[in-house]
């Protein structure tokens, strides 16, 4: 790949060696490439699957591969969990739950916690290498907010473990049982911590799947669980596919489902409990919108919205994959967010300086692609930026629609890669009803000078999280959640412990 060549000052020597970036402000030099190192990871040839404590061959004999999507080159082979295996996980997280867990005293709990987050830390290195290798986000991303973001979760709800009867005054907090949970290959350690470290703090054990393309920090998370001596059976992670994460979500003895993942498997999830007493949350897609205001700091306006759905390959259910701009500043809007987009860095995910990695997998691309072309085919205008993108790999420009209708199916379907719809409006209530216009309401971005403004989009807008004036910025203490077709239950915050619990007098 062209970034693993050393660097060049000069301009011409730069276009004719690498050709790897061309930045249109014609600088006269490109950046040199910072790579961070593969040998900081240590990855196994072959992983089992982490029951009780231990880990075990899989009853299936089956073990898939993972793959580099930045190289298509495999990483390790894991296993692929069966029946029999759920069966064996979860029957480890009853016996954990009854014999242990449970009736272990709250600051004990929480010491467990805490040592997770804590060699969470020590190894942040390691894990970010490995997140971007099996995952193809950013190194830059993977190392400033995954693992950090992962590492604050395990510390805030370690926080919460002993405090549970002040969270909720006069009533008493039991927990459920055994949750399974299931999760998407977007941000694959640190919607691990989203799920497994209120599911412990109040009390629960676990049994969790990772996607099939990224388990690799599960994995490695389990190795953590194992160094931080918590006992056998309180945490299983099970590796697999779809059918592995539908015989978790059926399974008797399952107290509760937390999934994240798309509204189709959702919708599967929903249907498969009616009927039981099975305690669910479900965290899906999204459509956000990110409304610019013609009295909004246009230039930081611009770069929220290309961090919104560009940084991270746009593999963000809450990407702002729709930018609503006042008529007003609309062309200055598309300008300014062209010149930026021509100076976004496409390739290696281990070098420091790419914005944009790798799409996780050939299926993730060919959708994609595939809307990129209905765009184009329903009559909206397409740019992308003209950076040339690796031989080998799992790549995608950077790609703008303009001339967008509001029923285009880019404008209400998620696509879930680094591309954006541009509508215009001009009026606030006009705006709010198109924002609204979709199945989702997971989130938004407002930019605007008025405070006035912006608490009346925030009332109106049915999204579960809005950000004003900036976009994508998460803390473990604020909740998290949907509205609509994005599904229901919050993670994080106090509000992220209530699914994890029954609330008696
Ligand atoms: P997905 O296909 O729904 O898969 C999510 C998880 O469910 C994976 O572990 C998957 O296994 C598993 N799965 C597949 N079929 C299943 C079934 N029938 N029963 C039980 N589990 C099943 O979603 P994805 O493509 O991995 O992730 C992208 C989606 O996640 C996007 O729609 C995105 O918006 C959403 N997401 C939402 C949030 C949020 O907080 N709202 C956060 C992140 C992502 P395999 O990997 O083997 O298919
Ligand atoms: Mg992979």
């Amino acid at each position: 790949m062209a970034t693993t060549k050393k660097p060049i000052r000069s301009k011409k020597a730069a276009v004719a060696k690498t050709n790897s970036i061309k930045l249109k402000f014609d600088t006269g030099w490109t950046y040199a490439p910072a790579p961070e190192s593969k040998s900081a990871a240590s990855i196994n040839k072959q992983y089992d699957l982490f029951i009780n404590g231990e880990w075990q061959k899989p009853e299936s004999r089956k073990y898939f591969d993972t793959i580099n999507p930045a190289t298509e080159e495999k990483l390790s082979e894991v296993a692929e969990a069966n029946a029999a295996d759920v069966n064996k996980a979860v029957a480890a997280a009853r016996t954990a739950y009854d014999k242990v867990w449970k009736k272990m005293p709250a600051t004990e709990r929480a010491k467990y916690i805490f040592r997770i987050a804590r060699i969470i830390q020590e190894k942040a290195r390691e894990l970010a290498i490995i997140e971007s290798l099996d995952g193809g986000k950013p190194i830059r991303e993977s190392r400033d907010f995954d693992v950090p973001t992962a590492a604050n979760h395990f510390f805030y709800y370690a926080g919460w473990a002993d405090k549970l009867e002040y969270a909720f005054p006069n009533r008493k907090a039991q927990p459920l049982g055994v949750a399974g949970q299931i999760i998407p290959w977007n941000f694959p350690l640190l919607m691990a911590a989203w799920k497994i470290a209120p599911a412990l703090a109040t009390g629960n054990t676990v049994v969790l799947k990772p996607a099939e393309t990224t388990p690799l920090t599960a994995l490695k998370l389990a190795e953590i669980i194992q160094e931080a001596d918590l006992p056998p059976g309180v945490v299983n992670i099970l590796t697999g596919a779809g059918a592995t994460g539908a015989a978790l979500v059926n399974h008797p003895d399952i107290n509760k489902i937390a999934f994240t993942g798309s509204t189709d498997v959702g919708k599967i999830i929903q249907r498969a409990v009616s009927g039981t007493n099975k305690r669910v949350t479900l965290e899906l897609g999204g459509k956000a919108a990110n409304i610019i205001f013609e009295d909004a700091p246009l230039d930081q306006a611009v770069e929220g919205v290309i961090n919104g759905i560009f940084f991270n390959q746009g593999h963000v259910c809450c990407a702002g994959s729709r930018l609503y701009v006042q008529e007003s500043v609309a062309k200055e809007v598309i300008r300014k967010l062209k010149d930026r987009m021509s100076s976004l860095l496409v390739g290696d995910p281990l070098d420091k300086n790419t914005d944009i990695g790798a799409i996780n997998s050939k299926q993730q691309l060919d959708t994609i692609l595939k809307y990129i072309s209905i765009g184009k085919k329903e009559g909206a205008e397409m740019y992308e930026s003209n950076c040339r993108l690796p031989n080998k790999g799992f790549f995608c420009r950077p790609t703008l629609f303009t001339n967008v209708a509001q029923s285009n199916r880019i404008a209400q379907e998620e696509i879930f890669g680094p591309v954006l719809s541009i509508l215009t409006f001009r009026t606030d209530d006009e705006v709010i009803e198109k924002a609204n216009n979709t199945p989702y309401g997971l989130s938004a971005g407002v930019w605007t000078d008025k405070g006035s403004k912006i608490f009346n989009l925030t009332k109106r807008l049915r999204a579960g999280v809005i950000w004003a004036n900036t976009f994508n910025k998460f803390d473990p203490g604020s909740p998290f959640g949907g509205y609509k077709e994005s599904g229901y239950g919050r993670e994080g915050g106090l509000h992220g412990l209530l699914p994890y619990i029954e609330l008696t007098s």
